[in-house]
């Protein structure tokens, strides 16, 4: 018997080329098989996200040649896909009516000299609006009726341009409502990632990379039983198979520890994916576009048994330490709380954070570009501290990176902390902090920019030695 409703969703690189959109129709043919309801979910072609926002920013500083050569190599890009696709003229015509307003919009900014967040957003979605008929024409060529789908007649959100959340309990009767009649016609949606709207119909988009979080959230609203997510490499992995080339990929984890692994920096699937699955129990799979018989990773509640307790290993790059001492902080209330107001006011999110047990230290990493501003601002704040020498001094150091280590079983077994540090010493790695994340299941650490990559593979080297002596 046919399955109820799944999700699939499809990243840049598997919407590409001619050839992974040929394997994308191939998947979703296959799918639809086995499932009686499918959505799929589509970013923009690979690398427009990135062009769109180039042309948008040259368009800003007045540099208007440069932002039509911008518009020109997405035009083409699309036209390469089209062709080889020998797609109709339906998808023509909003191809290129798309582009149109993308002319509409740079020319805008060009004489505004400004792009505000709320701009970028209208001008960023249109990646995805052109893809969604891409990869339509694709799959109705291959026999599955493929219906282009913009998410912002459904996916309703707040008005936070460039990073806004959806408003889920009116997400959930809009979604049903679009799609129903969609699924009436025994036809696919093919939803763009990545957009919504507010309430008054303005484009908004949910952050980069967050056409995973769309899936996720399309998923939760229409209560799906699964959802995909097809990238470019075999699942999740051990580590980032671009640093680390004996990565291998993982059969199974916990929600627990995809969170931790994608908060910490695995660029497979977006940090903010994961609620909205876990809320409804949904599970979740990454796979292969490219190698769409590999099982790839399952994602359940508490996912399954495997060997060893190390699971993964990952890095954020580009961080800036803080650290806020001075011997007349012990025992002075607010001083934590009035560092991370102030960072907070600022806007900008803490990765991580360590406070010696003497008080005598508060140490924390942000992402590198907020590093002097918030400086700036912790030597306002504590201006009066300072004269008095309360506070002796708020350092900061740039470039480092924060190497996480991730498994859930490392909260039940004794010396893990010990091999892993024993490790990192062996390969003459200083770790500068380190936190051990609340949900126990990560262990987290500061080292400078240097040592990044040879902590990353001593801790994935200890990680295949372990788990070669459990599964002896
Ligand atoms: P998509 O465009 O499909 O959303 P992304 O580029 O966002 O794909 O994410 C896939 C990439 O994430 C992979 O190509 C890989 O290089 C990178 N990556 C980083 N860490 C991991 C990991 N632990 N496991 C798998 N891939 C990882
Ligand atoms: N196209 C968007 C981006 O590049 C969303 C995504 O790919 O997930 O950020
Ligand atoms: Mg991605």
């Amino acid at each position: 018997m046919a399955k109820s409703m799944l999700v699939v969703k499809f990243g840049g690189t598997s919407v590409g080329s001619p050839q992974a959109l040929s394997n994308v129709a191939g998947i979703v043919g296959k799918v639809k098989q086995d499932w009686r309801r499918v959505a799929v979910v589509v970013s923009a072609l690979g690398g427009v996200t990135d062009l769109l926002r180039e042309g948008a920013a040259a368009a800003g500083s007045g540099d208007s040649v440069k932002a039509k050569r911008c518009a020109e190599t997405i035009r083409k890009q699309h036209r390469v896909a089209i062709e080889a696709g020998s797609l109709d003229g339906e998808v023509v015509e909003a191809v290129d009516a798309c582009l149109h307003e993308l002319e509409g919009l740079y020319h805008a900014v060009s004489v505004l000299k400004e792009v505000s967040p709320r701009a970028l957003d209208a001008i960023t979605s249109l990646g995805e609006r052109m893809s969604i008929h891409i990869v339509s024409g694709y799959l109705t060529h291959a026999g599955t009726a493929g219906v282009p789908v913009e998410a912002s007649e459904f996916l309703i959100t707040d008005a936070k341009f460039q990073n806004a959340s959806p408003l889920m309990d009116e997400v959930s009767g809009c979604a049903r409502q679009v799609l129903e009649p969609i699924y009436r016609r025994k036809a696919v949606p093919v939803i763009t990632g990545f957009i919504g709207a507010t309430r008054e119909g303005v484009i908004t988009t949910l952050g980069r990379g967050s056409s995973d979080y769309s899936a996720a959230i399309i998923g939760a609203a229409l209560d799906a039983d699964e959802v995909w997510i097809y990238t470019d490499v075999d699942g999740v992995m051990t580590a980032d198979p671009r640093q680390v080339p004996d990565a291998r990929s993982l059969p199974s984890l916990s929600y627990r520890e995809i969170s931790e692994m994608a908060y910490y920096g695995a660029k497979v699937v977006h940090p903010k994916a994961i609620r909205p699955c876990v809320e409804r129990n949904i599970p979740l799979r990454i796979k292969n576009t490219f190698n769409p018989d590999h099982p790839g990773t399952e994602i359940l509640a508490n996912g399954r048994k495997t060997s060893g307790v190390i699971k993964a290993v990952t890095a954020i790059r580009d961080q800036t330490m803080v650290t806020v001492m001075g011997g007349g902080m012990m025992g002075v209330p607010g001083i934590a709380a009035r560092t991370f107001a102030t960072v907070a006011r600022m806007g900008v999110s803490v990765t991580l954070i360590t406070q010696a047990s003497s008080e005598q230290s508060i140490c924390f990493s942000l992402p590198a570009s907020s590093g002097k501003p918030v400086h700036s601002a912790l030597e306002e704040e504590f201006r009066r501290e300072i004269d008095r020498e309360d506070i002796d001094a708020i350092d900061l150091l740039e470039s480092c990176a924060i190497v996480t280590v991730i498994g859930e079983g490392m909260r039940k077994t004794h010396g893990v902390s010990g091999r892993i540090f024993t490790a990192l010493g062996g390969a003459g790695v200083n770790a500068i902090a380190i936190a051990q994340g609340s949900s126990e299941c990560s262990i987290s650490m500061v080292v400078t920019k240097a040592d990044e990559t040879p902590a990353i593979r001593a801790i994935h080297a200890l990680l295949v030695s372990e788990e070669n002596v459990a599964s002896a």
